[in-house]
C-alpha cells in the first residue's frame, strides 16, 4: 500500500499556513496542487533547456523537441491512443475551442444542432452557442434526474431527430463528482450519427481511459488538473475526424508550404498547434503524468474512497446542511452542499478565515444550479494528498460556521 504521509511530502505548498491555520487544500476540483517533481522539471527546462521546438539545427532545440514529442508519446501510450490524435492545447475550454471554431468552416452545416447536458461547465457551453451563433444552430441540453445523473432517454431523444451533428458531455460533473456513463452516450451517438465529444477534465484524476476503446472522436482535459502546470491541455480526436477537420488558428510551425497565394498545412496535430508552443507546460505535463503512474490507481481511488466516505459523513452529522445528487459510489471525490438558507459564500467565507480552501459560487455551472434550483454552492474536493486530519479540519470550520450563521443552540444532531 503506498505511503499517502509521503506523497503528501512532495506537495511544498501544504507545508505553509493560512491566517495562522494550517492550509486545508479541498478545492482540487478547481486546480490540483503540484508535486516537487513537477516544479523542478519545469525550472530544469527555463534553466538550462530553453529552445524552442520543431526548428532546431542546435543541440538545445534537438533535446527540447524530442522532449516535447516524448511527452505526447508518453500520453499516447497512457491514453491508448495513436499520438497523432493527440494535440496540446492550453486546456479543456482550449481545446473545446478549437474542436467548435474547426467544424464551424464547413464539417458542421448551416442548421445543424448541438446536444450537451444539464451538467456541463460553461466551457462545454459557451463555445456550442457561439457556434450555433455563427451556423445558425441549435444548441439542447438532455436533462438531469432527481440524483443529478444524466437522462439517458432524453439524451436519445434529441439524437433520434437526426439534425444533432455533436453532442459534447462531461465524463464527470465538476460541481457534483457525479460520473456520467459515458460508454453508453458515445455508442447512442454512433447509432444516430453524431459526433462526441467527452470533457474529460474531472475523469483523468480518478480513472484510467483508453480512448480506443471508449470511441469518442474527441476527448479534452486540462493539465492543471493532473498536478502539471497551468495553459497546458491535451485534445484528442479520432484520426478519421481529424484528418478531414481544418487548422482553427494559423500560423508558423502548422504548415506544410506558404506561397504568395496559398498556404497548405501539415497532418495532424501539427496542423493544430500554430505558433511556439508551451514547452515548459508540456515538459511538466510529462513529468506530473510520471508522477501519477508512479502511485498505483488503485491506491489512489481507495485512499479517496475512505476519505470521500468520511466526508459524506461528516456532511451528515449537521442536520442543517443538504447535499447535492447521488452521493451513491462511485463517486469522485468532490461533494457540493449549502447550509439551508445560507448564501454559500458566507460559508466560503467563514471556512477561509480558517484556513480552509473550498469554492463557493456556480462552478461554472449555472444550468446545473438552475436546474438544482439553488444559485450557488460549497465545494469540497478531494486529491491524492488529502488526509483525515483535512477532514477534522473541515468539521470544526463547519460548526463554526453553524454556530456563527445559527447560533449555538444544539443544532448538532
Ligand atoms: C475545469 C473544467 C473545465 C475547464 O477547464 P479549464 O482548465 O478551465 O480550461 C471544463 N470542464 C470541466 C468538467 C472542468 O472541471
Amino acid at each position: 500500500m503506498t505511503d499517502f504521509k509521503s506523497v503528501r511530502e512532495q506537495f511544498p505548498a501544504l507545508n505553509q499556513t493560512v491566517y495562522g491555520q494550517p492550509l486545508c487544500y479541498l478545492d482540487s476540483a478547481a486546480t490540483a496542487l503540484k508535486p516537487q517533481a513537477v516544479i523542478d522539471r519545469v525550472n530544469h527546462f527555463l534553466s538550462l533547456e530553453a529552445a524552442n521546438v520543431h526548428r532546431g539545427a542546435h543541440y538545445l532545440s534537438d533535446r527540447a523537441t524530442a522532449n516535447y514529442e516524448a511527452v505526447r508519446e508518453k500520453f499516447a501510450e497512457y491514453l491508448g491512443a495513436p499520438s497523432a490524435g493527440l494535440i496540446f492545447t492550453k486546456g479543456t475550454t482550449d481545446s473545446i475551442n478549437l474542436v467548435a471554431q474547426s467544424l464551424a468552416q464547413g464539417i458542421f452545416k448551416v442548421g445543424d444542432e448541438i446536444l450537451l447536458t444539464q451538467l456541463e461547465h460553461h466551457s462545454n457551453i459557451v463555445p456550442w452557442h457561439n457556434l450555433a451563433m455563427q451556423r445558425n444552430g441549435k444548441v439542447h441540453f438532455a436533462k438531469i434526474t432527481a440524483s443529478g445523473q444524466v437522462d439517458l432517454e432524453d439524451f436519445e431523444k434529441h439524437l433520434k431527430t437526426g439534425r444533432i451533428r455533436i453532442a459534447a458531455f462531461t465524463a464527470c460533473s465538476n460541481t457534483l463528482g457525479i460520473f456520467t456513463p459515458v460508454s453508453q452516450m458515445i455508442e447512442l451517438c454512433q447509432r444516430y450519427g453524431a459526433l462526441s465529444l467527452v470533457d474529460g477534465a474531472q475523469l483523468m484524476a480518478n480513472e484510467r481511459i483508453h480512448l480506443t476503446n471508449l470511441g469518442c472522436d474527441f476527448f479534452a482535459f486540462s493539465g492543471h488538473k493532473i498536478f502539471a502546470p497551468y495553459g497546458i491541455g491535451v485534445l484528442y480526436g479520432r484520426s478519421e475526424v481529424l484528418s478531414r477537420m481544418p487548422p482553427a488558428t494559423f500560423g508558423g510551425s502548422q504548415i506544410s508550404e506558404v506561397t504568395e497565394e496559398k498556404t497548405t498545412f501539415l497532418p495532424p496535430p501539427q496542423r493544430f498547434e500554430p505558433g511556439t508552443p508551451n514547452v515548459e507546460g508540456v515538459l511538466g505535463m510529462g513529468a506530473a503524468l510520471d508522477f501519477f503512474q508512479n502511485i498505483p490507481l488503485t491506491d489512489i481511488q481507495a485512499h479517496e474512497k475512505t476519505l470521500l466516505k468520511k466526508l459524506i459523513s461528516l456532511l451528515a452529522e449537521f442536520k442543517n446542511i443538504e447535499t447535492y445528487g447521488s452521493l451513491e459510489l462511485p463517486h469522485a471525490p468532490i461533494v457540493s452542499f449549502n447550509f439551508k438558507g445560507v448564501h454559500a459564500s458566507d460559508v466560503g467565507f467563514i471556512l477561509d478565515q480558517q484556513g480552509i480552501a473550498v469554492r463557493c459560487g456556480h462552478h461554472c455551472t449555472q444550468p446545473l444550479m438552475r436546474a438544482l434550483g439553488v444559485p450557488a454552492t460549497v465545494r469540497a474536493s478531494l486529491s491524492i494528498y488529502n488526509n483525515e486530519q483535512d477532514l477534522i479540519q473541515l468539521q470544526q470550520g463547519l460548526e463554526k460556521a453553524q454556530e456563527l450563521l445559527f447560533g449555538n443552540t444544539n443544532t448538532v444532531r
